[in-house]
């Protein structure tokens, strides 16, 4: 496959206050060596609570982790109770930022073109969104995910042009597999990443679906990454519950061995 510099990305959800947060970082740093950085780029997407404390340790132990947030506003500033800036994540050091997850979707009602606001505005910010992607078990069942989940890509990337589309970071994260230990086979994920190769080809170039990293998620562990890695579609993993247990998640970096 082309050179796709793999991304293990954790998303802690709601979990971890900011000492827990120094804590898990530290013990991430420790285990992972040179060759590991080399192998993978390693992301963790904490609560905004801890984001600063990150930043702290990243910066002071110069550290090869990457960091973002898991949602943003679609707004720059103002009167927005509650809401989290594109800005301020960028100035706290953030590389990536998750749109679009489904509990997002799922909980707090965000559609696709609050999704596709969003999607701007971290690239305002020279953010790299995470777009996740991907479709209910009803869906599923009903044989449609891949139409699903292809046309919540194109609602997301709606007015997103190609120089910012070629940073983007897809996951496939079939929603009857977040959170339930119920992962898809490698198959399934290859079927949809692949297609999502496809789709960004056709709405903007081959040159740039071949750079753009699409990742699995959706119950991954150390005993499951390899067959889904194996896949030529896959560049990497968007790991939940996984990722708060430090020894787990460096196994799931270490997935080639
Ligand atoms: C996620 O939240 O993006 C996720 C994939 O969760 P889990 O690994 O716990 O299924």
């Amino acid at each position: 496959k082309p050179a796709r510099q793999p991304l293990m990305a954790g998303n802690w959800k709601m979990n971890l206050n900011h000492l827990e947060a120094i804590a898990l970082v530290q013990k991430l740093a420790f285990s992972l060596t040179d060759e590991d950085y080399q192998a993978v780029e390693v992301a963790v997407l904490p609560p905004f609570t801890d984001i600063r404390s990150v930043q702290t340790l990243v910066d002071g132990d110069k550290l090869r982790i990457k960091y973002g947030a898991q949602d943003l506003s679609a707004h720059d500033k103002g009167a927005y109770t509650g809401e989290v800036s594109g800005a301020m994540l960028a100035k706290l050091g953030c590389t990536y930022v998750i749109v679009g997850h489904s509990e997002r979707r799922q909980y707090h009602h965000e559609d696709d073109a609050l999704v596709n606001a969003k999607v701007k505005a971290a690239f305002r910010h020279q953010l790299i969104p995470i777009l996740c992607v991907g479709e209910p078990l009803e869906v599923r069942k009903a044989g449609r995910h891949v139409e699903h989940t292809l046309g919540q890509l194109a609602g997301a990337l709606q007015g997103v042009d190609a120089d910012q589309a070629r940073q983007l970071v897809v996951a496939y994260e079939p929603v009857w597999a977040i959170g339930t230990g119920e992962v898809a086979t490698p198959e399934d994920a290859q079927e949809v990443c692949a297609a999502i190769r496809s789709r960004l080809a056709d709405l903007y170039s081959g040159d740039l679906a071949d750079q753009v990293r699409i990742l699995y998620g959706g119950s991954v562990k150390a005993d499951n990454v390899a067959g889904i890695m194996a896949q030529s579609d896959v560049d990497g993993a968007l790991v939940g519950g996984a990722s708060l247990d430090a020894e787990e998640f460096v196994k799931i970096c270490r997935y080639r061995e």
